[in-house]
Formats: structure tokens, sequence, C-alpha cells
């Protein structure tokens, strides 16, 4: 039996496309609509139209991310998107006929089903998946046994052990929701890299967290102004009326994500307040009616939404090859759990549910034959972990926030480390433990990457380092 632990867009996607190729298998997941797949607003990016082409999304892919992508990865996801875009079509889904134009992007390429890609995907593909009797669980994975580096099996809480296992595949989602600010559900504690790493698996990029700068909350409802807004008009201002952006970069609104969340993080800095102007963006209603929705709902005017950066979307995870493999035998991971090198130091806009489905729908093409990742571009740090106390969930975000956020430097991080070096993280089925491990593992990187690339910036080595062009940090539990 091939298990699936996580029912978002590279879950469904993967049990999907495996069972249509004649596999048995099982999704195991926390929350049957959990998950960052239910949020995604803008949509999928992929070069499909006359003007654009895979070289073209690959060149943007690389420029954002800073020096750190795999290129042989953006080339394949790059390449294999506008196919299994068809292959979502073929089984039924339909995205609406025009492109849109994100952040980072030289050509409109952004695939969406209004402002609501995510949900109207993901609910497409549990739709498809019931009807085609994959069965679907809701359950907790808390760790894998492995044996000579090999998956034996895993634990659920509810199940206990199970031992019928050919792969087991990690879909389960990323990590951003450990910071206070974030747009992300609370699914996504980075459960999947906890369990990994403590199976012998190695993760890298940890230290690259991606902060969207657009979001805003009313009465406690935290909602995400989708890129796409600023793509077509939305404008950044301060309260003094200044449209800053230009101040920080040339390509203002549309510069990358990073530049801009740092930009809005500034201006708090200098005690500004920031708002999205959505005056400019036409037909609102009809073409973002989630947005026009939240806005009505809350009272909120069009021309002066409060926006403040939050953590978003998280780089770094278990380590695999192109293939979805790990470097333990017949551990899979595919989506926001897994690095696949794609993003390098920084994600492109709406790269992500192009690599999720990338990686779920060709998952066939590999699961027979077994290659397994090995490292080989970077630095390698074998890390213990031996601390017995605690950390509330509510503490490890505000650490998080305060020492890893979108301002780092030297001495914070080594104040993180040392907090959750006493913390006990091999503590099986724990939220606060898998969580204060993913944040160990963050705050160890990002310690050790000392300069600023992408979206990991440091006030202390504010500049790139030529030492660090193309080194990734694989951290690797010690044995
Ligand atoms: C507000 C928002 C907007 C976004 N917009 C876009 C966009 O427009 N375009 C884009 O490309 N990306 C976007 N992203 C990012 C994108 O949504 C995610 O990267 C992508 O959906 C990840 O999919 P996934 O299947 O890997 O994980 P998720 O969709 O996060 O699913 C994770 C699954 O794992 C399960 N799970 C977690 N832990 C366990 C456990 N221990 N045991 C069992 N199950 C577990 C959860 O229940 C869930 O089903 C957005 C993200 C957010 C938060």
């Amino acid at each position: 039996m091939i298990y699936i632990i996580g029912s978002g867009i590279a879950g469904l996607s993967a049990a999907l496309s495996l069972h249509k190729s004649g596999h048995r298998v099982t999704i195991i997941t926390k929350k049957i609509k959990g998950g960052s797949s239910y949020e995604a607003k803008g949509g999928v990016a992929a070069a499909i139209s006359p003007d654009d082409s895979p070289e073209l999304h690959a060149e943007d892919t690389l420029k954002v991310g800073d020096g750190l992508c795999d290129t042989a990865v953006v080339n394949y996801v790059t390449s294999e998107i506008p196919k299994v875009i068809n292959t979502i079509e073929d089984w039924g889904f339909k995205f609406d006929p025009d492109l849109r134009l994100e952040g980072g992007h030289s050509r409109r390429r952004v695939l969406h089903r209004l402002d609501e890609t995510g949900r109207e995907l993901s609910t497409f593909l549990l739709n498809l998946a019931i009807k085609e009797g994959i069965p679907i669980v809701e359950d907790e994975l808390i760790a894998i046994k492995v044996r000579d580096n090999e998956v034996m099996g895993f634990v659920t809480k509810a199940r206990g052990e199970v031992s019928d296992v050919d792969k087991l595949v990690l879909a389960t989602g990323g990590y951003a929701y450990l910071w206070e600010y974030s747009s992300n559900p609370p699914t996504n504690m980075g459960d999947g890299v906890a369990i990994a790493f403590r199976a012998g698996a190695y993760v890298s990029d940890m230290e690259f967290v991606q902060f969207h700068p657009t979001v805003t909350i009313a009465d406690g409802d935290v909602f995400l102004l989708t890129e796409t807004l600023r793509g077509e008009g939305a404008r950044l201002v301060n309260n003094l009326g200044e449209r800053f952006a230009f101040k920080y970069d040339e390509r203002g609104e549309l510069a990358p994500r990073d530049i801009l969340a740092r930009a809005i993080y500034m201006e708090y800095l200098k005690g500004n307040s920031v708002f999205l102007d959505l005056t400019n963006v036409k037909d609102l209603e009809s073409r973002f009616p989630s947005v026009a929705s939240f806005l009505s709902r809350h009272g909120l005017r069009r021309d002066k939404v409060p926006v403040f950066p939050a953590a978003h979307f998280t780089v770094g995870g278990v380590r695999v090859n192109t293939r979805g493999e790990s470097s333990v035998r017949n551990l899979y991971a595919i989506g926001e759990v897994a690095d696949t090198g794609l993003h390098g130091a920084n994600r492109l806009a709406s790269n992500s549910l192009a690599e999720a489905l990338v990686f779920g729908v060709n998952l066939p093409q590999y699961i027979d034959e077994w290659v397994g990742f090995v490292p080989s571009d970077g630095i390698v740090e074998a890390v213990k972990i031996n601390g017995n106390g605690e950390l509330s969930i509510g503490e490890i975000r505000r650490i998080n926030w305060l020492r890893l956020g979108i301002v780092r430097d030297g001495e914070g991080l080594a104040d993180a480390v040392k907090k959750y070096e006493k913390v006990n993280m091999h503590a099986l089925g724990e939220d606060w433990s898998n969580a204060a491990l993913v944040s160990y593992l963050t705050a160890k990187a990002a310690l050790t990457r000392c300069e600023s690339r992408g979206s990991h910036y440091r006030v202390d080595c504010p500049f790139k380092s030529n030492n660090w062009a193309g080194r990734r940090v694989y951290l690797v539990m010690a044995r």
C-alpha cells in the first residue's frame, strides 16, 4: 500500500495520479479540508500563452530564487507544468480563460479560478478522489519507523502502528503557521519536517521563510490580499499618502515579495501605517469576489485597506530529488513539506501550486524504482536534540516572529537557538515538540548563513556573500 499523508493539492493530486495508474493508495490527513491549499488565492503559474515559454518562466524563477535555485529542478517544473495542467483539465477541472500577472513574472501566466483557485481546485480533487473510491482517513502521523535507513512503517495518533507500507509519501504542507503573524492555517506547523528529520532524512533551506507583504485582519479574521491585486493596479500607500514602494525598488508594487515585505516592515518601524489602495482595480466584485466580500463584511474602505506582512510560505523542508525521493528509502515528500530546490532563496508567486502539482501528478513515473537523494551542493550539519523542557505554541510563534522574522541578526538567532535547545524535541505526537524542532532547525540554518539572500535578511550580514552562492545548509540528526 502507498500511504499519502496530507490532503492538500500535493497529496490529492498524487493520490489520484497513482490510483489512475493502478496503484493502491490511502490518504491519511489531520484535517480533510485543512492545509494552505484551500486558502490559495492567486493561482498556478504555467507558461501557456503564445508570447510565453517555459524558458522565460524558468528565467523569472531563477531571478527571484537569488542564486540558490537548482537549475535542473527549475527547468523540470517549468517545462512539465503546462502538461500537468492539461492532465488536470482532462480530469475535468476548468481554469478561467484569462491569465493573470503577478509580481516577479515577466508575462501573464497565472492560471486561476476567480480569486479562489486553491479552494476550487482542492474541492474538485477531493470530490474526484472520493468518487474514485480512494480511502481518506482523518488521523495524524506522529512517527516514521525506519530500519537501516528504509521505511518499515509509521505511527498515527488513532491507528497506532501501521506496517503494510510499501511507500510513504509526505504531503503535510509547510511550517509558516509557526510565526505569530501568519497567513497559514494551524495544520501547517511543520509536522512532516519534524517527523522526517527524526527518521533520519536530510532537511535543507530551512532559513528561507517567505513573508507575504499584504495580509490584513479585521475582527480577528486574517485575510490575504493576493499579489494579483498589485498586478491589476492596487497601490501601496502609507499614512502620509506616499506611494513608498518605489523608494525601496524601481519595480514599485511589482517588486518581489521579500522586498515589499521588508519595505512595509520598515515603514512600520518608522512609525507609519500602511494601506493597500484598490481604487484602480477594475471590476473588483466580479473578478475578486472574496476580496470584495471581505471588505463589505468588515466595513473596510476600498482605498484604505490596512496591511501588514505575515509568514506565508516556507521554502525549506525535507530534501528531495526531482523524483520526490528523500534520503530515506521509500520516503517521499511532495508539495510544501518538501525542499526540491525549485524556489532557491525565495519563491516566485504561484510557483508552489505548480510545484505541488508537478511532483504530485508525475509521481507514478518514479514510484516503482528507487534512486534516493544524496546531498552534493552545500554544507551538512549534524544536529543533536537533547533538551527536556517545554514551550507552548504561542511562545514559539512569538520567538519566531521576534527572532526569525523579516529582519534578523546573529544575536537574536543565537538566542532562539539557545531557547529551543532546552526543549524536548523527541516528544512524539506533541505539536509543541514538532514546532520547537522545526523552529530550532530554522534558527540553526539562519545562524549558519551569515549573509542576506532572497527571503533571509540579516542586518549583521546585510549583503550577499560569494562564499554562499549556490551553497545550501543541510541539517541531519546526529547519530
Ligand atoms: C493564504 C494563502 C494563499 C496562497 N496563495 C497561493 C497561490 O495563489 N499560488 C500558489 O502557488 N501558492 C499559494 N499559496 C501557497 C500554497 O497554497 C501552498 O504552498 C500549497 O497549497 C501547499 O500544498 P500542500 O498540498 O503541500 O500542503 P497543504 O495544502 O498545506 O496541506 C497539508 C496537508 O497535510 C495535513 N497534515 C499536516 N500535518 C499532518 C500530520 N501530522 N498528519 C496527517 N496530516 C497532516 C493537513 O491536514 C493538510 O491536509 C498560498 C498559501 C496561503 C496560506
